[in-house]
């Protein structure tokens, strides 16, 4: 494979996540050529901004990128580099695997799902947000649109299909927001009929899913939700399968993808080399999958387990004693 990536490396422990990744990719010998750039923070001291033209260009370029957590800072501005990265690139499905890792502090074996989240429309976005000028009162628009529900609902039934995958469950909360996440669940309703030879489909109330998730993770296998509440349940299914250094995502879209850690910089732990880098490097499996070498993806996530279970080398966050160097070699 010969293969350019923009490789962003973020803030706080961003830089020490994605040297023990790039470790582990080099030795690997994946023939992936990486190209830095930058964003966050780090962007705004060396250029001046927290998201420069040149690592735009780069995305739009190599429409692959692998990155760190990224420090938005409080104030003006973008709400969220993330958000905006999202908005310009179109990328509108956020794909978040969770699988349980034995010997690690994963509150449950065996769990294995994954949330296909719209990532473009709905409350997260914050459109139209507005507070009145006596302070009062906090405005919101929310918009959830049949075109943006059909792309995401023929994604998820795709993946699922592509990865055999048996059951996908629709989680809104049509009872009360009728209109609008109505037209989610009978968009997805619609599109689903067309997969229901090979995949069992349900639908299940947010808060309901919130409380199942709980009780039985094992019934679900793919989750196909709105963006706020898929940004919320996925965390929790993080919860489940030992905490957000486990948690990898996916931004995908047609003109470009970016494969993450759903965590933050974690600023308390920087530059200690105790993260815990298991998030990018499953991130960077999810990257190897969507360019099509789900051999090296699958080899990826057999070496951490190996490394985690077999071996019993975890970071601090798992029970551990490693530091991110030592895991990652
Ligand atoms: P956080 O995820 O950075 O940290 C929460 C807790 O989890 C901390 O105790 C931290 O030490 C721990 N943690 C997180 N990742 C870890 C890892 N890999 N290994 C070991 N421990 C880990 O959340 P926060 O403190 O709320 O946010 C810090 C900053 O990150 C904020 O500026 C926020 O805006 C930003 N953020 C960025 C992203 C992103 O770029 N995708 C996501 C969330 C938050």
């Amino acid at each position: 494979m010969s293969q350019k990536i923009a490789i962003i490396r973020g803030d706080g422990i961003g830089p020490e996540i994605m040297d023990a990744t790039l470790h582990v990719l080099d030795a690997m010998k994946l023939g992936l050529e990486y190209v830095d750039v930058d964003a966050g923070m780090v962007a705004l001291e060396k250029h001046g901004e927290l998201l420069p033209q040149a690592t735009m260009d780069a995305i739009r370029t190599h429409r692959i990128a692998l990155k760190s957590p990224l420090t938005t800072p409080v104030g003006g501005g973008f709400s969220s580099i993330n958000v905006e990265l999202r908005k310009r690139f179109d990328l509108y499905a956020n794909v978040r695997p969770a699988i349980s890792f034995p010997n690690t502090r994963s509150r449950y074996d065996k769990v294995d799902l994954i949330t296909v989240r719209e990532n473009t429309e709905g409350a997260y976005i914050g459109e139209g947000q507005a507070l009145s000028e006596d302070g009062e009162t906090a405005t919101l628009t929310q918009k959830v649109t049949r075109r943006g529900s059909d792309r995401i609902v023929r994604y998820a039934f795709d993946l699922a299909r592509k990865v055999g995958r048996r059951k996908v469950t629709i989680v809104h909360k049509a009872n009360i927001l009728k209109k609008l996440t109505g037209l989610f669940l009978e968009t997805a309703m619609e599109v689903g009929e067309r997969y229901r030879d090979r995949i069992e489909i349900e639908d299940k109330i947010v808060d309901n899913c919130a409380m199942q998730l709980v009780l039985n993770p094992w019934q679900f296998d793919v989750i196909l939700t709105t963006n706020l509440f898929g940004d919320i349940l996925s965390d929790e299914i993080a919860g489940l399968v030992g905490g957000l250094g486990m948690a990898p995502g996916g931004n995908i879209g047609k003109e470009a993808a970016i494969f993450e850690a759903v965590h933050g910089s974690a600023p308390d732990i920087a530059g200690k080399g105790m993260a815990n880098p298991t998030a990018l490097l499953l991130a960077s499996a999810m990257m190897l999958d969507h360019v099509g070498d789900t051999e090296r993806a699958t080899r990826l996530r057999e070496v951490l387990h190996q490394t985690m279970v077999v071996d019993g080398i975890r970071t601090r966050d798992l029970g551990g004693e490693a530091s991110t160097d030592a895991f990652a070699q």
